[in-house]
């Protein structure tokens, strides 16, 4: 449904109007184009402390493509070419290396352009070292903060380096990029790798030769997410209740993919998606989307058990039946990724959501559970997105104020597209994000629930 609200701030009177009256003014974000795939222009790459990632780290940003600078001063073109501004503050420790993030940011914060990326690198905070965990502690208030203050679109977020910094580079690349428009004020911890990293070839097609099976892929956010998932080279599965059959064999005939018209609440559904799936020599199945997902919304006092059951059965009990089933199977190949869809609701909690809320926290404490057992027992990793406000049929629903203030309660102060929970599942599900195991990244545009 379109954001009139977004067009109007868009025009001359819109601006002119919302700026007098004090109303918010979103700026329409800068996404991935066909033409336009990438950021082009300058990134600022400062370092708190004595890091021992600044040569490494340079190296990796020069990948990027962006033209990476240690400083504002003498550069060519004008400001509107600062797309990214990364601050490696791993080595912050107290208040005096934490003030060092202050100094660097703070001359060149306004010149960064619209929808541009400020990107904070920290450690773990220590469990044996108060000040170093005070000091990186700090960091994730420091960014919320910058995220809230920043506008035009811009995003903040801090990426935990817990392992080789090698190991972020699928990371850093999305969170620099316009693939990541939705994405602020999220803290995301990059671990270690147990094999070797296996970084793309080609980094426009991150996911190919990946097999990949997508939940409730008949429209919504799920046929975005398969649509993102073959863009990047993989091969899909749409799976999606036998009564939307035609829908779901639609999408994937547009997408080259395979549909696979199955309720996930089956009794037999792992086992029908592992027959599906396996090939002459054997599971062929890498990357495991549970999307599918409903809502059927009663206060408590006026919610019958049938209410409960069904959302609970669809969204939590059929991923972790299905999940297991796969898993003790081998059906899902080492290095695969799975990917589970909670919902900020599952997090900040929602008038007559007791049930949508409850299956969707569930999906948190599965993934933060099952991530570690799953990639040293079967060398797959367990992720969850969290999708905020999203534009979808099912948003569409909700009665206009409410609408209005979940689409305006946020940093960026829109609403986000399925596209950028497709995006944000695309980086989860390539082999390169292997250090990333058991997160839960929102795309919400730092939502003010649950924050
Ligand atoms: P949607 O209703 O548009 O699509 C959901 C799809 O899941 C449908 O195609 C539906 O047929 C399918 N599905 C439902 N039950 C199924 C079952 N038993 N077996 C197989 N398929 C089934 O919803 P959406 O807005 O695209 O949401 C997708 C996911 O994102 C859901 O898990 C939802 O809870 C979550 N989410 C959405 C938002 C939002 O703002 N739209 C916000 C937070 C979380």
């Amino acid at each position: 449904m379109a954001d009139r609200y977004l067009n109007f701030t868009g025009t001359a009177p819109g601006r002119f109007l919302t700026r007098r009256l004090g109303l918010p003014q979103p700026a329409p974000l800068h996404r991935r184009t066909e033409e336009h795939p990438a950021f082009e222009g300058q990134l600022l790459h400062f370092t708190a402390g004595a890091s021992p990632y600044r040569k490494e780290l340079s190296e990796l940003l020069a990948r990027t493509g962006l033209q990476v600078r240690g400083s504002l001063s003498g550069r060519a073109a004008g400001p509107k070419d600062l797309v990214g501004v990364v601050v490696d503050a791993t080595a912050v420790t107290g208040p005096d290396t934490l003030a060092e993030v202050h100094a660097a940011l703070h001359p060149v914060v306004r010149s960064l352009a619209a929808s541009g990326r400020v990107l904070v690198l920290g450690a773990p905070p220590s469990a044996d070292d108060h000040h170093q965990a005070a000091a990186q502690q700090g960091l994730e208030g420091f960014v919320r903060s910058l995220g809230k203050e920043i506008g035009r679109g811009r995003t903040v977020n801090l990426v935990r380096i817990a392992g080789p910094v090698a190991a972020a580079e699928t990371t850093l690349r999305f969170l620099l990029s316009p693939r990541s428009a939705y994405v602020s004020g999220q803290v995301i911890e990059v671990g270690a790798i147990d094999s070797e990293l296996v970084l793309p070839d080609d980094w426009e097609r991150p996911l190919a030769g990946r097999t990949a099976l997508v939940t409730g892929a008949a429209r919504g956010i799920g046929e975005a997410v398969a649509e993102a998932l073959v863009r990047d080279g993989a091969r899909v599965v749409l799976l999606d209740v036998p009564s939307a059959e035609g829908d779901v064999a639609k999408v994937a005939e547009r997408l080259g993919g395979r549909a696979l018209p199955l309720d996930i609440t089956a009794d037999d559904a792992g086992e029908r998606i592992a027959e599906f799936t396996s090939g002459p020599d054997g599971p062929e199945l890498d990357v495991l989307v549970h999307n599918a997902g409903i809502t059927r919304d009663r206060r408590l006092a006026n919610m019958d058990a049938a209410r409960w059951s069904s959302v609970l059965d669809v969204n939590l009990g059929s991923v972790l039946r299905t999940t297991d089933t796969l898993l003790k199977a081998g059906a899902i190949r080492r290095g695969g990724s799975i990917v589970t869809t909670a919902s900020i609701a599952g997090i900040a909690g929602n008038t007559g959501q007791t049930n949508y809320a409850a299956s969707k926290a569930g999906i948190i404490g599965l993934t933060r559970s099952l991530a570690p057992r799953a990639r040293t027992e079967h060398g797959v990793t367990v992720n969850a997105v969290a999708p905020g406000f999203i534009e979808t049929k099912m948003t569409a629903a909700v009665p206009l104020v409410i609408r209005e203030a979940g689409r305006r309660m946020n940093s960026l102060g829109q609403g986000g597209l399925p596209v950028d929970v497709a995006e944000t599942t695309a980086w989860l599900a390539c082999a390169g994000s292997g250090a990333v195991n058991g997160q839960v990244v929102r795309v919400c545009g730092q939502s003010l629930l649950g924050a």
